[in-house]
């Protein structure tokens, strides 16, 4: 899964980083289904891939898993499905990173002592990958850290975890 939007940038042929710019504020300042209307207004055009996204749905649909945001389908995923996990994921990669920082800075000017990030699962029986996760505090607060989202579309949020004492 990509740590931050600029990898998921790289993890998509044919759309450039000044369209996951605007996607990121599509994202960002519209309701998620206005902001599902107005990617795919913007993509209609443009012939991209996302072969992680492919991935998983080859791997939901051997596992019987679905999710919140797509029904796998041995088909593939169809293009509506495609914008509407693509902005979900901008959105949840662009709060990952929105909280990091926001933690990192607290940390630095008010000394709050945020030792690592623990992911919240979003719906038990979500994923099984997401359900392993949430078990596994991570005590790193760099953008590589394993944190959610843990694949393309996944809900879970995140709490930082305090150093003891503070
Ligand atoms: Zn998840």
């Amino acid at each position: 899964m990509p740590g931050t939007v600029a990898d998921l940038t790289a993890g998509i042929t044919d759309l450039d980083a000044p369209t996951i710019s605007i996607l990121v504020g599509f994202s960002m300042s519209e309701g998620p289904r206005k902001a599902e209307r107005r990617a795919g207004s913007l993509l209609a055009d443009r012939a991209w891939q996302w072969p992680l996204l492919d991935i998983w749905n080859t791997w939901a649909v051997a596992n019987n898993v679905t999710f919140y945001l797509w029904t796998p389908s041995t088909e593939g995923i169809a293009t509506r499905q495609r914008v509407l996990v693509l902005v979900h994921t901008i959105f949840m990669l662009s709060t990952r990173e929105r909280d990091l920082d926001g933690w990192t800075q607290a940390n630095s000017s008010l000394n709050v002592g945020i030792i690592g990030v623990r992911s919240l699962v979003a719906k038990q029986g979500d994923c099984a990958l997401c359900l392993e996760r949430a078990d596994q505090p991570r005590y790193d607060l760099s953008p590589t850290a394993a944190i959610a989202p843990h694949h393309p579309g996944c809900r879970c949020a995140r709490v930082p975890i305090f150093e003891r004492g503070k």
